[in-house]
């Protein structure tokens, strides 16, 4: 940015007179909705790490001050961490059953912008007034794929009104749309699936979901048009890509380079498994050649996902470096043989990998261009962990126990590089992950020497511990460790594209 020397004296004036707004308004009465007092406050984008005390009016931060200031409702929150509400980019559980789970381990938004969501506008419509955090999702390339062809499109709208019943569960969506994932797609198909993606970004979509490694055999022309669309658009890609292999990964940042289409690859660990590192140095060397690219990851050494998914496909086991045993069965949590892999496959299911390194998490963890995402599975008992304490573990055992990284470090991954991440496609989000004055009051709280995920492969979801309070648009929803009954904050997160 270049000032004039009239601009500098407008913008010296208009700072002096900021200050003094701040100074005046902390020293007034006023009577704030909500205050916090005696907090550590950190705030990544500032580099404020300081004993604060933070006012609320309405949704939004109103003061930050060492003064003391009077609030409706005043929380001491003495000796605990008081940092930006958790965002995170990668969740698959689309209801409050989900969120609340969410909600204890810190988070104030989730996005589904992996797979996207089916029938969008009807999905936003669903959660108002009805969600315990903030949510939104991407457009569903595979959905408005399937919606396209002709083949299948009457059972496409059919699927709304006789199956879904208001029921937006990912695997039951999943199985409906199947058998499209290897039908070929024409030009006029192809025509009408963009029209349907447009439709979709104008209904608020955050950019475009592109799990291709669902879908393993598009043909690579179809998925560089894809890019060409979203390049034109600007309209953010999530990848999950075609194959865990670095050719995968090269093939996603190369159509991103070719069309200027700015990419966010999902889950790098279980992506890239021991090539890690190569995949972490191809992400770096992209973005100092000015591609827009961004990555992140989960902090656990198994992955999950739908049994029946072409993932298991013939040749599975030297895709990933994994057998039967490997894999652990949610509905039961036992682990399998070749039969009852292949009685499952039939009926499907969700199923755990255990397939990477403690090594390569950490890697992935201390790059400094990952940002850190749950990739949480939809609610069952014996869910994958990362369902419920991804947030937790990541501040408990990567940070605290193990110190791969610091505190500060930790709280911008996952608040300020997912909010500035989607600032461009969600504008809404340049008022998140932020604890400054103007920013949204999505605020989490927690005692740093005890934070920590109590999630396992073996017992199943749980709440994560140390969490004290979160925060949703100025509201209280969490307090003392405990849902606070009966009310609903979370306000929808939208694409620029809405009309
Ligand atoms: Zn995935």
């Amino acid at each position: 940015m270049k000032f004039s020397p009239m601009k500098s004296l407008i913008f010296f004036i208009f700072i002096f007179c900021a200050f003094a707004a701040t100074k005046a308004t902390a020293q007034s009465n006023l009577l704030y909705d909500i205050v916090l007092t005696g907090g550590r406050v950190i705030d990544p984008e500032t580099k404020l790490d300081a004993v604060k005390n933070v006012g609320i009016i309405n949704n939004r931060i109103a003061q930050i001050t060492s003064d003391p200031i009077k609030g409706k409702q005043e929380l001491n929150v003495t000796g605990l961490v008081v940092a930006p509400g958790f965002i995170d980019l990668h969740v698959h559980g689309r209801s409050n059953a989900e969120q609340e789970y969410q909600l204890h381990d810190g988070l104030t938004t989730a996005l589904e912008l992996e797979w996207g969501i089916e029938f969008l506008q009807q999905w936003y419509d669903s959660r108002k007034s009805k969600a315990l955090i903030n949510y939104g999702a991407s457009v569903s390339w595979p959905f408005e794929r399937c919606k396209a062809m002709d083949k299948y499109k009457d059972s496409v709208n059919n699927l709304y009104h006789t199956d879904l019943r208001g029921d937006w569960k990912i695997d039951h969506l999943f199985n409906a749309i199947r058998p499209s994932y290897t039908d070929t797609i024409s030009a006029a198909e192809t025509a009408q699936m963009f029209a349907n993606i447009r439709a979709s970004l104008a209904a608020g979509g955050i950019g475009i979901g592109v799990p291709i490694g669902y879908l393993p055999k598009t043909n690579p022309g179809e998925m560089f048009n894809v890019y060409r669309f979203a390049g034109e658009l600007h309209a953010l890609i999530f990848s999950h890509v075609r194959e865990p292999n670095i050719n995968s990964i090269q093939e996603a940042i190369a159509d991103a380079a070719l069309t200027g289409a700015p990419l966010h690859l999902v889950h790098i660990n279980s992506m890239s498994l021991g090539n890690i590192n190569t995949a972490l140095d191809m992400i770096a060397s992209a973005k100092q050649r000015g591609i827009d690219v961004s990555t992140e990851l989960y902090p656990y050494t198994a992955a999950s996902t739908l049994l029946q998914s072409a993932i298991f496909n013939d040749g599975w086991q030297e895709r990933l470096g994994m057998d039967y045993n490997d894999l652990q069965w949610v509905a039961t949590g036992e682990r399998l043989t070749k039969q009852t892999f292949e009685a499952y496959r039939k009926t499907g299911g969700t199923v755990i990998m255990h397939l990477m390194q403690p090594a390569w998490i950490k890697t992935g963890i201390a790059d400094p261009n990952t940002l850190i995402a749950s990739d949480g599975m939809p609610y069952a008992p014996l869910a994958h962990p990362r369902t419920a304490g991804t947030f937790s573990r990541v501040l408990g055992k990567y940070v605290r126990e193990e110190q791969v990284i610091d505190l500060t470090t930790a709280i911008e991954k996952m608040t300020l590089m997912p909010a500035k991440r989607l600032e461009n496609i969600a504008p809404m989000m340049r008022y998140k992950g932020r604890i400054q004055v103007g920013a949204d009051a999505d605020i989490t709280i927690f005692t740093p020497a005890t934070v920590s995920d109590k999630a396992s492969f073996d017992k199943g979801l749980a709440f994560s511990e140390g969490i004290e309070y979160v925060i949703v648009n100025g509201v209280v929803v969490l307090k003392n460790g405990k849902t606070v009954p009966g009310i609903f904050p979370g306000q929808p997160v939208y694409g620029k594209f809405k009309q």
